[in-house]
């Protein structure tokens, strides 16, 4: 889905990081370089950005019910 507001493990605001990891990732820029530019030092909000698979285009297709 969308990625979280806060890492589970800590607490850190990591939601707002989303939209710039993302371009630098799509871009071939290294994933750990990303995130130690970006602030991103524990293991836990490093594993919920690069864990993370951002499904809300495909889930929006499908209709209420
Ligand atoms: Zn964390």
């Amino acid at each position: 889905m969308i990625i979280m507001i806060r890492c589970f493990g800590c607490g850190k605001p990591i939601g707002h990081l989303w939209e710039d990891y993302k371009k630098r990732i799509d871009a071939k820029e290294d994933a750990g370089a990303v995130l130690t530019d970006l602030g991103v030092e524990r293991y836990c909000c490093r594993a919920a950005l690069l864990g993370h698979a951002d499904m809300i285009h495909e889930v929006t297709k499908f209709k209420k019910a």
